[in-house]
């Protein structure tokens, strides 16, 4: 038996990165996947024809996860589609990174709105047919950065600490129905977003990092699939570090 066999999936920002790793993840383990998309569209259908080979149902769906009408939409046509949400991944983010001197108020919005507000966004859809289910895991990608903090990323940052601000409310406001809600926070995954880390060398920032590496996003998979799954049938409201050692 697969871990997640006959459950339906909900993730954002599923084209690339961690996102395309959870979606992957969850389709070897028997989970329907509908996922979501903003501009990759042919790494989307990609994707998509790579689960439906797995033998499960699969869908993508262009919408903009910082887009409180996209949202209510998307989760309306994956209801039709699939028939029910089990799991929520509120994965799609993005970075704007600057110093605030030089960070303008468009640049701190456009952060907000992709990282947190999308969370609130799907997160406000998907507890609908939860509470009717009365059963649902719902987890949401936020970072170390967002536990520590770090120069230059005063926008991803606050975002990532909201999320998990959100995280712990909505884990006690629906935990009586069944409903979790857990975080993850990841240190630094191989992915387009830190790409730009390794401009002269990834090593410089291993001294930072107990496991002396970058993590690679099947690693966050692996606790997704955790969090996704009975085996965490008794977690709700925790931060989950993926980091290789960085909070300590
Ligand atoms: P990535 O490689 O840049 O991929 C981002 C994904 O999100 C893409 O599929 C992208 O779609 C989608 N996306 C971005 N904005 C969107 C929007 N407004 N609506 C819908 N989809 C949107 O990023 P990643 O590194 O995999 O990061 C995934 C999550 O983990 C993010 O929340 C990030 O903050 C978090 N995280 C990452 C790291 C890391 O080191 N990589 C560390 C901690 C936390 P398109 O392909 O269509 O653009």
């Amino acid at each position: 038996m697969k871990l997640l066999e006959n459950k339906v999936a909900l993730i954002t920002g599923a084209s690339r990165g961690i996102g395309e790793a959870i979606a992957l993840k969850f389709a070897q383990q028997g989970a329907n996947v509908a996922f979501t998309y903003l501009s990759s569209e042919e790494r989307a259908k990609a994707q998509e024809e790579k689960l439906s080979a797995l033998g499960v149902k699969a869908k993508a769906y262009k919408s903009d996860a910082g887009d409180y009408a996209a949202a209510e939409q998307l989760a309306a046509d994956v209801m039709k589609e699939f028939g029910t949400i089990d799991i929520c991944v509120n994965n799609a983010g993005i970075s704007r990174d600057n110093l605030l001197l030089r960070m303008t108020p468009e640049q701190w919005d456009e952060v907000m709105q992709a990282n947190l507000k999308s969370v609130y966004n799907l997160t406000k859809q998907v507890i609908k047919p939860m509470m009717k289910a009365r059963s649902g895991s719902i987890i949401n990608l936020s970072s170390v950065v967002g536990v520590k903090g770090n120069a230059g990323q005063g926008s991803y940052a606050a975002s990532k600490a909201g999320i998990i601000g959100f995280t712990k409310s909505i884990a006690a406001e629906l935990g009586s129905r069944n409903i979790r809600c857990n975080a993850i926070a990841p240190g630094f995954i191989e992915t387009d977003m830190t790409h730009y880390l390794k401009d002269g060398g990834a090593e410089k920032w291993f001294s930072g990092i107990p496991l002396a590496r970058f993590g690679k996003p099947e690693e966050i998979a692996d606790v997704a699939l955790f969090l996704a799954c009975d085996m965490s049938s008794y977690v709700t409201g925790q931060v989950i570090s993926a980091c290789g050692g960085m909070s300590m």
